[in-house]
């Protein structure tokens, strides 16, 4: 799988699908998550309810899919990325598996293309250098079948900084 870093902002990639540090509600949050609403009109929502009627909350570390709504990407997959916290292997782990499972989301939806944000490293307080370690590796390690290009799409200089170390 190709690797990819953007700087800039997740709404306007033109990918197969993009994810979104959505939080366990999926009803909305802050951060990229708003953007990624704001952006991709009610459709996006919508989906997201019908979801929640289905099956409860999302769980920390699993992913769920709706439409693109208005966005250039078809698809949004929806992850909930844990809150930082003194259980720092759990974390860890949690995030590792947002990663994973959208990866296996987006494969088994055929996708070839696929961007994420800098999952939990906003609101949620996630030390950015681990958290960019995590990320890289999972997606570094996943045998892709489908899925022929990630990209890390970072919206501050920090994460850009971390991403590039790690990516060049
Ligand atoms: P979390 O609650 O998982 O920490 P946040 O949305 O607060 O989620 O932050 C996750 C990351 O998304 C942060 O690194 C933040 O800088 C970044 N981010 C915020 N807005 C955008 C955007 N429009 N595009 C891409 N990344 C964004």
């Amino acid at each position: 799988m190709k690797i990819e870093l953007i700087k800039g902002d997740i709404t306007k990639i033109e990918a197969d699908a993009i994810v979104n540090a959505a939080n366990s509600s999926l009803l909305g949050g802050g951060g990229v998550d708003v953007a990624i609403h704001r952006a991709g009109g009610v459709e996006i929502l919508e989906e997201c309810k019908e979801i929640r009627n289905r099956q409860g909350k999302c769980k920390t570390g699993e992913a769920v899919v709706t439409t693109g709504g208005n966005l250039p990407s078809k698809y949004v997959i929806h992850t909930v990325g844990p809150v930082w916290n003194d259980d720092e292997e759990r974390c860890c782990g949690l995030l590792s598996n947002c990663y994973i499972n959208s990866l296996k989301l987006a494969e088994s939806l055929g996708i070839k293309t696929i961007a994420f944000p800098n999952i939990s490293t906003g609101i949620y307080r996630f030390p950015k250098e681990l958290a960019a370690q995590i990320a890289v590796n999972a997606v570094k390690n996943f045998q892709p079948e489908t899925i022929e290009k990630a990209i890390f799409v970072c919206f501050d200089d920090e994460n850009e900084m971390i991403y590039r170390k790690l990516i060049d």
